[in-house]
Formats: structure tokens, C-alpha cells, sequence
């Protein structure tokens, strides 16, 4: 090609012609099938307890998978799994969009990977299907435990109802925990619902908070209060630090207006910094005096067979639920009626009960 820089009249200028580029596809490069076959669920079994990270993937993946053929197996891994699950710290981490989770989980979890172990950070989030985009769990959210050798992130399964997504986690845990994950995160946005959900399967739950302009406990709400068993204000550097020890100082006094929890634990209040790691070992020694302190009177046990005999019922009541709407002839039906009932030519109850009594009739005749 021509330069025409390089004419004598640009003294003290050259330029040099380019270097031909190799090609973007490596030509060696054999073509590997995509698809490996599917492991049968022994095979899934042995590489889980084996710790290994690519089965314990694919496991989860079949977990999550809404393909009714994969369900057997994927009950069949989680059946097998479960002696072998329930040594582990379960701990819930909630917080509103920006409360600085992912920045606090990253920190947190490397602080936990300090002493050794494994750690597993899963999350909740029903809503990121509607959205499309991944508000949880993304693994360039928590860019130091996204590449830590004993760490495990994931993100949330994103498809289906919260009572869904919400078990499919559960299930998660007792994988995780299988394959030798001794610390497990389960983090959610704490905006709706889902925060009960993640209570009813962690054993220490987490609430971030930030100091805001006004009133602190203004927009907080009472039942994620209730259920924390650890407050922590993050963002307190610079200058914030004040407006965090203020916001330290009302959430205690209004947990003292709190009844007496389950537990017999008074939760605690801290301020740290995620982003400058300042307080950090001091969340984990008030989340270790927790777990002392339930260990010792009984309740951590007890919690985990309240959580066991909870997520029976919900395995149940989903199951029905399906089983109720994925009839054809229940669809037809409920569609017939919700147009009666918007035309008010039949009340809610009455159209409820003849679709129900149809149902139960069907469920007799087989
Ligand atoms: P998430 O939405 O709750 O996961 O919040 P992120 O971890 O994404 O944090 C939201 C924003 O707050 C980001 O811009 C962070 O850099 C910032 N942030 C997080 N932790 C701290 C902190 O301890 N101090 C300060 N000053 N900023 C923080």
C-alpha cells in the first residue's frame, strides 16, 4: 500500500508498511462435539462428592432445567447427595439495589476463604427473567471469588415463580454442600418477597443497609428487620462515616422495640466499609458468635429440621399447583370463568368451586 507520508517531502517521517494479521481461528483447532452425554446420575454422584466443579455444574444446571426428563435425574443426584450435605454455614445477604452486595460478598467471601474451606455463592432472584438481565449472582459482579479456586458462584436460576427459583437454590445447597462447599451465600434484592424465602433456608441472615439522607427507617421494612439476625451499615468511610454511626445507633434502639426472636439471639448492628475493607473481620466474628451461641442452646438444629419439614409442605403445594394449572381442560376452564367473574355474572367463589369440584372429579375418575 502506499504511504504518502513516506515522500521526501515529510522530512524525519517514515512509515512502515503493515504486518499481515494470522487469522482469528486457530486452524489447528480440532472441532470437539458441543455436547458431552449426559452423566447418569451415579456418575454425577461420585464427581460431586469428588468436588468436581464442572459435574457440580452441570448438576445444578439439570436442577434449574425446566425439561420434565431431566427432573427424575436430577431428584435421583439431590436424593443421593443429601447424606452427604448439611455441613455448612448457611448465611442469607439481602440489601436494597446498591446497598453494595456484590462488593460486600466478594470481600466477605475472601475473608471466609482465608481461614480455608470452600464457599458457594448462590442467589435468589426471581425477577431477572422479566428484566433479561442478570441483577444477581453475575460473576463479574464478585470479580475476586469468580476466579478463587474454592469458590463457587452462580447465579440465579431465572426461570419460573419465586416458590420455584426459591427451591431450585435449596436443591443447589444440598449439591454444593455434597461437593464439599462448607460456606454457602445465598444472597437476594431486598425488595420483595423473596427475602423469606432465602430466611426459610440460610441459618444467619444478613441485612446491608446504608445511611441515607432522613430517616433511616423510613421505607425499611418491619418483616426484613424481624427476620435479620445481623444489620450491617455499609459505606461507612470518609465522610459517611457519621451518617453510619448515626443509622448504627437507630436501628439498634428500634430493635429494642423488637419482641424476643426464636433463637434467643439479640441481633446486632455494625458499621463496615466494603469497598475500603474496613470492619470486615468484625461482621464475621459477630456472624461466629451467632453460630457459637445457636449451636450451643439447640436452635441451630432445630431451625434446619423446621427448614427440612417447611420445604416438604412447598414441594407439596407446588407440585399441586401445577398440577392444577398444566391441565388443558383446568385451563379451558379458568378461562371461561375469569371472564364470568370480570362480567360479574358469577362470583369468585362460585366459579373457584366448580373449577376445583371439576378438577377433583377428574383426579377420582383415574
Ligand atoms: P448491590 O447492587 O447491592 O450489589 O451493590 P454493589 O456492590 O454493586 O454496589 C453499588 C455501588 O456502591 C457501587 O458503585 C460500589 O462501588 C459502591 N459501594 C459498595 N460498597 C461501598 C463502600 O463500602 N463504600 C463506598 N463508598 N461505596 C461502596
Amino acid at each position: 500500500m502506499e504511504h504518502p507520508e513516506n515522500d521526501s517531502q515529510y522530512i524525519g517521517l517514515t512509515v512502515n508498511s503493515g504486518v499481515s494479521q494470522p487469522p482469528s481461528v486457530n486452524p489447528y483447532l480440532k472441532r470437539v462435539p458441543r455436547r458431552k452425554p449426559m452423566p447418569t446420575p451415579g456418575e454425577f454422584v461420585e464427581g460431586i462428592l469428588k468436588g468436581d466443579v464442572t459435574m457440580l455444574s452441570r448438576a445444578v444446571t439439570l436442577v434449574e432445567s425446566l425439561a420434565p426428563e431431566h427432573y427424575n435425574i436430577a431428584q435421583e443426584v439431590i436424593e443421593k447427595c443429601l447424606p452427604y450435605s448439611g455441613n455448612s454455614r448457611r448465611i442469607g445477604i439481602t440489601g436494597v439495589p446498591g446497598a453494595g452486595k456484590s462488593t460486600s460478598i466478594d470481600v466477605f467471601g475472601i475473608h471466609v476463604l482465608k481461614s480455608g474451606g470452600k464457599l458457594a455463592v448462590l442467589a435468589i432472584d426471581p425477577s431477572s427473567e422479566r428484566t433479561k438481565g442478570s441483577i444477581l449472582g453475575d460473576k463479574t459482579r464478585m470479580e475476586k471469588l469468580a476466579v478463587h479456586p474454592n469458590a463457587f458462584v452462580r447465579p440465579s436460576p431465572s426461570a419460573g415463580s419465586l416458590g420455584g427459583v426459591a427451591r431450585k437454590t435449596r436443591e443447589t445447597i444440598v449439591l454444593c454442600e455434597a461437593a464439599g462447599y462448607n460456606n454457602i451465600f445465598v444472597e437476594t434484592v431486598g425488595v420483595g418477597q423473596s427475602e423469606t424465602a432465602v430466611h426459610s433456608m440460610v441459618d444467619f441472615f444478613l441485612l446491608i443497609q446504608i445511611a441515607g439522607a432522613g430517616d433511616e427507617l423510613q421505607g425499611i421494612k418491619r418483616g426484613i428487620m424481624e427476620m435479620a439476625d445481623g444489620i450491617v451499615i455499609n459505606k461507612a468511610d470518609g465522610d459517611n462515616v457519621g451518617p453510619a454511626q448515626l443509622a448504627q445507633a437507630q436501628y439498634r434502639s428500634a430493635l429494642h422495640l423488637f419482641p424476643p426472636t426464636a433463637s434467643g439471639w439479640r441481633p446486632e448492628v455494625l458499621t463496615y466499609s466494603g469497598y475500603y475493607e474496613l470492619g470486615i473481620p468484625e461482621v464475621w466474628q459477630m456472624i461466629d458468635r451467632y453460630f457459637e451461641f445457636v449451636v450451643n442452646n439447640g436452635y441451630f438444629e432445630r431451625k434446619r429440621q423446621e427448614q427440612a419439614r417447611y420445604w416438604m409442605y412447598e414441594s407439596i403445594n407446588e407440585q399441586i399447583r401445577k398440577h392444577f394449572y398444566d391441565n388443558p381442560e383446568v385451563q379451558s376452564r379458568l378461562t371461561a370463568s375469569e371472564a364470568q367473574v370480570l362480567s360479574n355474572r358469577r362470583s369468585s367463589f362460585a366459579a373457584a368451586a366448580e373449577v376445583l369440584d371439576f378438577y377433583f372429579s377428574k383426579i377420582k375418575e383415574k
